[in-house]
């Protein structure tokens, strides 16, 4: 399965190694660090065998601190949870880690309810101001700048005209429309980590 509104959202909250350690934790449900590192490594080799890669190169491997540090980053964001077990042979613990769906799920929801409210803005803005800008498209500027400007475009000097944002704004309308509608209508990994959760619950 692959959850690419959530990756995107987690990339830019994190980096790729946590977004991998996201993944696999979807995957597997309840899985311990070790574990972590060999799937992660796995991948690593297939995708590099894959790409035709140089046998004799060495392939960059995971680190079993690096997939912790993953592990904590989504534990802060409450996005993971462990429970901590001790091996009576070794006497060490052992965490087996899990996904927190719910908050998962709420993560997505609130990012994708935020992108609509930013795009809100933006056409409340495009409504509000008409802009003017040269031939050349350099900045366009609000009436009371262009008219400080005496109409002059700073880049180019050449004359500034109103700008028809027609365009923009039926770009902004369909995407907030599309967006919205995708957010009532449920994304499809929304269904689908949605359905690990109950399933979760169930077993408890
Ligand atoms: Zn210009």
């Amino acid at each position: 399965m692959s959850y690419s509104q959530l990756n995107d959202i987690m990339l830019k909250l994190t980096d790729k190694t946590t977004v991998k350690v996201l993944n696999v934790l979807l995957d597997r449900k309840e899985i311990i660090d070790e574990e972590m590192v060999n799937i992660l490594n796995e991948e690593i080799e297939q995708s590099h065998e894959a790409s035709g890669g140089d046998e004799t190169q060495e392939i960059p491997r995971i680190a079993l601190k690096e997939v912790r540090k993953s592990l904590y980053k989504l534990n802060e964001r409450s996005l993971a949870r462990y429970r901590r077990v001790r091996d009576r042979e070794t006497g060490y613990f052992v965490y087996y880690w899990s996904p927190i769906y719910e908050r998962i799920l709420d993560l997505i929801i609130s990012r994708r309810k935020q992108s609509i409210k930013k795009l809100r803005q933006r056409l409340d803005y495009e409504q509000r101001n008409l802009l003017y800008v040269c031939d050349e498209g350099h900045t366009p500027v609000p009436f009371s700048d262009a008219f400080e400007l005496g109409f002059i475009c700073t880049t180019c000097s050449k004359e500034l005209s109103q700008k028809d944002n027609t365009k923009t704004i039926q770009f902004l309308e369909k995407k907030i429309e599309e967006l919205d509608s995708e957010l009532k209508n449920g994304l499809e990994e929304l269904d689908d980590i949605a359905e690990l959760f109950e399933k979760q619950s169930l077993k408890k």
